[in-house]
C-alpha cells in the first residue's frame, strides 16, 4: 500500500470515526439510560424518524441535504460536518505525520509497534474530540470516557511506548521504562491539576474547575508523559486566557467557560509538536534568553497572565 493511499484512508476513516463521535456527543450524556445506548440506529432527535444510511454519510449528506433533516425539514447543525471534517483532517495528519514513526512503510512492511501506537493515538484523538463537545455543550467530562482512556494510556505504555521511555538506563527492561513513563505522566497530569483544584476551591471557597478536568488530564499525562501533561497544562491555560478573554469583553466577566476543550486542543498541539516544543523550550529558548536577557519580562508576563487566567477560570463552579 502507497504512502498517499494509507494517508487517504486515514482521513476517509476519520469522517467516518466522526459520524460515529457525533453520536458519542449527541447520547453519552442523555440523563435517559434507554437514550445513551450507541448501539441503536440514529433517529431524527426532533421527530424519531430513522436516519437512512444515504443520508448519514458524512459530510456528504450534509451538503447533499442542504442542512435539513429529509423526514421533518429541521435544520442540522453545521457540527456534525464539522466534528466529521476535524476528525479527518486530525487522522490525515496522524498518518502523515506519525509521532511514533510510519506504521506502514513504503514497501508495504508493517512495523507492528509504530501500528499499534498509530491505533492507540486514534482512539487518542477520538476520545479528546468527543470530550471537548460534551463539556461545551454540558460542562461535564464522562468519566465514561476518561477512565477507560486512563487504563488505554498505560496499556499503551506496556508495548509501544506511546509516552516515551522515562531514563535511557537499559539495565532496565525497555516495557519497565515506557510504563513507567505513563504512570508518571498519569501521576504528574492527574497530580498538579488536583493541585490547582485544590487550591481554587481554597482561595474561591467554593467548588472550583472539576474533578473531570483532573481525571482528563491523568488521561493525557498517560499518554503524553509528564512532560507533555505539564505543557499541555500550560498551553490550555494559555489557549483558554485567550478565549475566556474574548468572551468576558462580549458577555460580560461573570460568564464561565469550560476548561476541557483547551487541555484538548494544547494536548493535540503537544502530540504534534512535541520535539518543535522540546527544542524550542530547552534548547532555543534558553540561548535567546542568554543574548535578549530583557526577554524574562516577556516571559513573566505570559506566565503571569497564564496563572491569573487559570484561578479566573476555575473560579466558576462545575458539577
Ligand atoms: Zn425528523
Amino acid at each position: 500500500m502507497g504512502t498517499a493511499v494509507f494517508e487517504i484512508s486515514a482521513a476517509l476513516f476519520g469522517a467516518c470515526i466522526g459520524s460515529f463521535l457525533n453520536a458519542v456527543i449527541h447520547r453519552v450524556p442523555q440523563e435517559d439510560p434507554s437514550q445513551r445506548s450507541l448501539l441503536g440506529r440514529s433517529r431524527c432527535p426532533r421527530c424519531g424518524g430513522i436516519i437512512r444510511w444515504f443520508d448519514n454519510v458524512p459530510v456528504l449528506s450534509w451538503l447533499c441535504l442542504r442542512a435539513r433533516a429529509r423526514c421533518c425539514g429541521e435544520p442540522i447543525s453545521p457540527r456534525y460536518p464539522l466534528v466529521e471534517l476535524l476528525t479527518a483532517a486530525l487522522f490525515f495528519l496522524l498518518a502523515v505525520h506519525p509521532p511514533f514513526g510510519a506504521p506502514i512503510l513504503a514497501d508495504g512492511t508493517v512495523v507492528a509497534a509504530a501500528a499499534v501506537a498509530f491505533g492507540l493515538h486514534m482512539v487518542f484523538i477520538a476520545l479528546l474530540i468527543a470530550l471537548t463537545f460534551i463539556d461545551f455543550d454540558t460542562r461535564l467530562l464522562p468519566d465514561v470516557l476518561t477512565k477507560p482512556g486512563i487504563v488505554l494510556g498505560v496499556l499503551g505504555g506496556l508495548w509501544p511506548g506511546v509516552a516515551g521511555v522515562i531514563s535511557n538506563d537499559a539495565s532496565v527492561s525497555h516495557e519497565l521504562r515506557t510504563t513507567l513513563a505513563s504512570v508518571i505522566g498519569l501521576a504528574v497530569g492527574g497530580g498538579v491539576t488536583w493541585a490547582v483544584r485544590a487550591a481554587g476551591t481554597a482561595v474561591f471557597k467554593k467548588e472550583a474547575m472539576g474533578f473531570g478536568d483532573v481525571k482528563l488530564m491523568a488521561m493525557i499525562g498517560a499518554f503524553l508523559g509528564w512532560q507533555g501533561a505539564l505543557l499541555t497544562l500550560f498551553l490550555g491555560c494559555v489557549f483558554g486566557a485567550v478565549v475566556g478573554g474574548v468572551v468576558a469583553l462580549r458577555r460580560g466577566f461573570g460568564a464561565s467557560i469550560p476548561f476541557g476543550p483547551y487541555l484538548a486542543m494544547g494536548a493535540l498541539v503537544v502530540l504534534f509538536g512535541r520535539d518543535v516544543l522540546v527544542r524550542t523550550l530547552f534548547d532555543d529558548w534558553p540561548r535567546w534568553q542568554r543574548e535578549n536577557p530583557s526577554s524574562l519580562l516577556l516571559v513573566l508576563t505570559v506566565s503571569v497572565l497564564s496563572l491569573l487566567a487559570l484561578l479566573w477560570l476555575i473560579r466558576r463552579g462545575r458539577r
